[in-house]
């Protein structure tokens, strides 16, 4: 099992390091994504900037899981 970055295509084993991914790159087409899921990229950087753990990383992670089948 792979999951693919929903913007660049690019695969990794987890949906986790998709998320990393999204947060490192942080170009415009990836936050467009990200906000175009009902998430706000700018909120998600900041909570985990701001909050232990990887919260964050996790909910986009699942957003990210969801939007597997339709790649
Ligand atoms: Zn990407």
């Amino acid at each position: 099992m792979s999951f693919k970055c929903p913007v660049c295509k690019k695969e990794w084993n987890a949906s986790l390091q998709v998320a990393r991914h999204m947060f490192g790159t942080g170009d415009k087409p990836h936050k467009a994504w990200v906000d175009s899921q009902g998430l706000s990229f700018i909120d998600l950087m900041i909570e985990q900037a701001t909050t232990p753990g990887n919260k964050s990383y996790v909910t986009l992670a699942e957003i990210i899981e969801k939007a597997q089948d339709k790649l």
